[in-house]
């Protein structure tokens, strides 16, 4: 039986982080032996907010170096980028005719940029989904490991391909978001505000390139309180934020014990020292960080070696995408 295929997307708009790393890419890490797998850069998508193409180019290879030294595996998994797969585009084109200005200016992340980015609200903002349908449909992928700010995104991309199929004959699976089993996952930033990110709440997130006093001051900074009032109550979202953190990086029995004192935790009788929280979560932090740092750093010294993983990357991913627009063509033009 053939493996199913998969397929997801980063933007190169700044240094990855740990949501980036607990929504995306460990999932990339642990699909690449079970699926055909099919991750890429997402430069096109970047224009939309990051116009300024300076950096483009050594933000796209970071990328590339970061997601490795998490343990993409470039033998196992497809890994490319966006721009050298022209099919995207032409995909892109075909949606875009499917999709409706109503649906399109009504999706919670258009509405978002709106908000941010007042003076350029440019039709890519607006068509974002559509170009990500694209992405995903492309490869005819069925899963996408994806953080949960992307479920909108997700339905959209079903909608669009159930419309596809609807009108022009059966090309497309339907997608759908994928997280082993599980919720698709958020990491809230250090403040309680929002969701870390690349491109907003700096210094609320932690980076896999953070050096190690910037990793420890700014857990040490994260949004804590005086402690619960009641026994076994249930953590506020900024609490449970940080344990999250701590499941990812420390081990068991770890947060174990810190989850019991919040457990034991009551008004005049606060067993969990959120001080000693923080303190043992940065050192977990700074262990597990480090050596994708380092990794990272070296792999982006070695430009031939990036520039060769993406042409190869770009031919493997050209493949597929052929066959597919192939069928796109023969359906829509007959
Ligand atoms: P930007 O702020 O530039 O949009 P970003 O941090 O949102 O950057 P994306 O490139 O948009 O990153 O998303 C890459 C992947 O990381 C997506 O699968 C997205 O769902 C996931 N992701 C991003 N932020 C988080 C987060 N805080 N928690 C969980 N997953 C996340
Ligand atoms: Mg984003």
């Amino acid at each position: 039986m053939s493996k199913e295929v998969v397929l997801s997307g980063i933007r190169p708009t700044g240094f990855l982080h740990l949501g980036n790393y607990f929504g995306a890419m460990r999932n990339y890490v642990r699909m690449q032996d079970d699926y055909n797998c099919y991750f890429f850069v997402a430069n096109w998508h970047s224009l939309t907010t990051h116009p300024d193409t300076k950096e483009l180019k050594t933000a796209v290879c970071r990328v590339v170096a970061e997601n490795i030294a998490c343990g993409v595996d470039t033998n196992k998994a497809v890994f490319y980028v966006q721009s050298d797969v022209p099919e995207i585009a032409e995909l892109y084109l075909y949606l875009n005719m499917l999709a409706y200005k109503g649906e399109l200016e009504k999706t919670t992340t258009f509405k978002d940029k709106v908000r941010t980015q007042p003076n350029n609200v440019n039709a890519g903002l607006l068509t974002y989904p559509v170009l990500q349908a694209a992405d995903i449909l492309i490869h005819r992928a069925v899963k996408v490991p994806v953080g949960k700010d992307q479920e909108q995104n997700m339905e959209m991309a079903r909608n669009f391909a159930q419309r596809f199929n609807h009108r022009y004959g059966n090309v497309f699976p339907e997608p759908s978001g994928f997280n082993y089993g599980e919720q698709l996952v958020k990491i809230m930033s250090l403040d309680g505000n929002g969701k870390m990110s690349k491109s907003e709440n700096q210094l609320a997130t932690l980076y896999l390139a953070d050096d190690d006093d910037a990793i420890r001051k700014k857990i040490m900074k994260a949004k804590t309180d005086e402690g619960p009032s009641e026994s076994n109550s249930q953590k506020p979202d900024y609490i449970e934020n940080l344990f999250t953190l701590m499941n990812l990086v420390s081990a068991a029995d770890t947060v174990k014990k810190f989850d019991d004192d919040f457990n034991n935790s009551s008004k005049g009788n606060c067993e969990i020292r959120y001080g000693n929280f923080k303190k043992q979560l940065a050192e977990d932090m700074v262990a597990f960080i480090k050596p994708i740092r380092e990794k990272a750093a070296d792999l982006q010294s070695n430009e031939d070696m990036l520039n060769k993983i993406i042409k190869e990357g770009a031919d493997k991913a050209r493949a597929s995408a052929s066959e597919t627009i192939k069928l796109v063509r023969k359906a829509v033009l007959g």
